[in-house]
């Protein structure tokens, strides 16, 4: 690798270094899941997606960037056919550019199926989503998913030997907050990590945000009325904050996009399933990088100034509120979570 890979090159007018890139690779999903999607959804036109060979492209000079972290996400990223062909080549991106760490966000569903390749082609962490324990209503949440097969999904990916798993829980008021120490409980006997995440004001679904919001201080206060939680220095340059589980393998984490307070250390951008690079989850600052790179096949000078320009318009910081839903109209399946 030559020095110029290892430099960061994606700095933003505020000084921020961009490391780390979030990329959907399908907005098509297996589940329905209720803050998520609509029980009917249109998806996007195929030719309106990336290739996979594009998104290989267009990550390779991400990465070559100064980039050390992709996060490949959906939509289901594992329902997109050929995926794993995809792992296989953003795996090698870690032996020839600045790539440190693969990770993928995945409902579980296919890694019964996907979990041993997804390893062999060097993904590093998986983040598996998990919203209830109860089979009943882990239908109602998802619709169409079964916990079952995402049970099964988890012992496949403890198998495979990821390097570390996370499961994430998006908690909701009446219902499934009941259920936020009964979920860190089935973590701490898996040997997993767990991260509470507030929901999120994108795109419009069937209930009132309002009143199902539950904020990550209600459920930290509650862990903390059954476990001893150290507080972790560690950061992400996300909307993250850290505990170990005093006396486990387990560290809980809390995904809190409303609070302002990480926007200063965001080391992140957002590539939608279109191949648009968003600058900001919560906001519209976007830059078409697929007109680029269909204008301009192969050229990937051209397709790294595009990247290196669009740092100019990385806002400040987001603008959710929950009180106007939805903030924004995309839904969180073409930006990735
Ligand atoms: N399908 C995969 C999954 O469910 O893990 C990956 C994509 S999903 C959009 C990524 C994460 O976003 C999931 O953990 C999901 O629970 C979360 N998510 C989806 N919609 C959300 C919303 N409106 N607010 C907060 N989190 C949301
Ligand atoms: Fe699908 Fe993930 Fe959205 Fe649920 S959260 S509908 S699994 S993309």
């Amino acid at each position: 690798m030559s020095d110029n890979q290892t430099q960061p090159q994606l700095i933003d007018r505020f000084g921020r270094k961009v490391t780390y890139v979030r990329m959907s690779i399908t907005d098509r999903c297996d589940f329905r899941c209720v803050y998520c999607m609509d029980e009917e959804m249109t998806f996007m036109p195929r030719e309106k997606l990336l290739t996979l060979e594009e998104i290989v492209f267009l990550l390779r000079a991400f990465c070559e960037l100064g980039v050390e972290k992709v996060r490949i996400t959906g939509g289901e990223p594992l329902v997109r056919r050929n995926v794993d062909w995809l792992f296989n080549e953003l795996g090698q991106l870690k032996s020839t550019t600045s790539l440190k760490e693969l990770t993928l966000t995945t409902n579980g569903s296919q890694l019964p199926k996907y979990a041993e390749s997804m390893v062999a082609a060097g993904v590093d962490r998986i983040n598996i989503s998990l919203d209830s324990l109860n089979p009943k209503r882990f239908k109602e949440l998802t619709r169409t998913g079964e916990l079952s097969t995402v049970l099964a999904g988890i012992d496949a990916a403890k198998k495979a030997g990821f390097k570390r798993i996370k499961l994430n829980a998006v908690i909701m008021k009446g219902r499934n907050d009941d259920e936020i120490i009964d979920l860190a409980r089935f973590a701490i006997e898996q040997g997993l990590d767990i991260s509470y995440i507030e929901e999120m004001p994108l795109g419009q679904v069937s209930h009132d945000r309002n009143e199902s919001f539950c904020s990550s201080d209600e459920v930290l206060a509650k862990l903390q009325t059954e476990f001893e939680l150290h507080a972790s220095t560690s950061s992400t340059g996300g909307p993250s904050r850290y505990y170990q589980i005093a006396g486990t393998n387990s560290k809980v984490g809390f995904i809190s996009p409303h609070s302002h307070n990480f926007c200063e250390s965001c080391n992140r951008v957002r590539m939608t399933t279109e191949g648009r690079l968003l600058l900001c989850l919560g906001q519209e600052h976007s830059v078409d990088l697929r007109d680029v790179i269909r204008r301009y096949p192969g050229d990937s000078e051209r397709l790294k100034q595009a990247i290196i320009e669009s740092m100019d318009i990385k806002p400040e910081g987001h603008d959710f509120n929950i009180k106007e839903q939805p903030v924004i109209f995309r839904h969180m399946s073409v930006t990735g979570g």
